[in-house]
């Protein structure tokens, strides 16, 4: 099938969330028409080079891209960050460290999980990740496959959701520093599904503050409203209006990867909005 969009910036593999490997994820892409992909796995480049092997004879682009997922009062805030470089050891070092944390984190709600009387092993959970960067999805489909919840999603609303008693906070950057950590590598930082942000009009002006270039206007839950909405603040921001399908294969959670349309011209506004790595006066971390 061919899908509506040539431009897909924002899908997740094995190498996070995903459950495809990232060559699996880019031969889909192409099969469903689209050109340019960018891989966002979350807290990882590590899937970037495969991808690109894979894209270079099917004519799919790959654009390098991580999705970190912050911790704090501002609700559910991911940035996305465009054109990070998988050979920068500085940011591997940060990217790690974020992976690290989501380990501990997984182990925990694990051990809150078993205390709660569900029947899931931290081997199991590792299993099934194969590897990729650790998170909530890989819960969700521990539950989902021991029998615990009717569907993969059913566990988000029921069992590892926010307001559940298995719910751990994640240990991590804060929005600003996430800007600022995408930046500091020479990268283009775009905020992800902004309607998931509690106070978003608050947040917006301190983001692009510190160098969001971005919004991801063009996602699979928005309304036309709201995407018309995300549009105006793009206008009145400055900012590039963005989007993908956040395609990860488990469950009815994000779009069929290439089905959300998204204008080809937000990838060149992207990379025009690319600036030196300022590594500098981010260590001086001020703020
Ligand atoms: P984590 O970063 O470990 O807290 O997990 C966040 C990830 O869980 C997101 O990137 C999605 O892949 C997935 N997710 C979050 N909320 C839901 C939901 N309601 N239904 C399905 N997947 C979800
Ligand atoms: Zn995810
Ligand atoms: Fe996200
Ligand atoms: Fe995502």
């Amino acid at each position: 099938m061919i899908g509506p969009s040539t431009v897909d910036l924002h899908t997740h593999s094995l190498r996070s969330d995903g459950a495809l490997q990232p060559a699996d994820l880019v031969r889909r892409a192409a099969a469903n028409g689209v050109r340019v992909q960018a891989l966002s796995d979350h807290d990882t480049l590590s899937g970037i080079g495969e991808a690109i092997a894979a894209g270079t004879p099917l004519g799919v682009r790959i654009i390098p891209a991580t999705e970190l997922n912050t911790e704090s009062e501002w609700g559910d805030v991911h940035i996305l960050g465009y054109f990070l470089d998988p050979a920068d050891a500085a940011l591997e070092d940060r990217l790690r460290w974020l992976r690290e944390n989501r380990g501990r984190r997984v182990e925990l709600m694990v051990e809150r999980l078993q205390a709660l009387g569900y029947g899931i092993t931290l081997e199991r959970v590792l299993e099934l990740a194969q590897g990729g960067a650790l998170g909530r999805p890989h819960l969700a489909t521990a539950l989902f496959e021991a029998g615990h919840v009717p569907t993969y999603d059913a566990a988000f609303d029921t069992i590892i959701g926010k307001d559940s008693p298995a719910y751990v906070a994640r240990v991590g950057l804060t929005p600003l520093e996430a800007v600022e950590l995408v930046r500091a590598h020479g990268g283009v930082p775009s905020l992800a599904h902004p309607g998931t942000v509690v106070g978003l009009e608050e947040l917006l002006p301190r983001l692009v503050d510190r160098g969001l270039a971005g919004i991801e206007c063009h996602y699979d839950v928005h309304t036309a409203e709201y995407t018309a909405y995300c549009l105006d603040l793009a206008a009145r921001y400055d900012l590039v209006a963005t989007g993908g399908s956040d395609f990860h294969g488990r469950g009815e959670h994000g779009a069929e990867i290439g089905n959300v349309p998204v204008p080809p011209e937000s990838v060149p506004a992207l990379e025009a909005r690319r600036r030196p790595a300022n590594i500098a006066s981010s260590a001086l971390g001020e703020g």
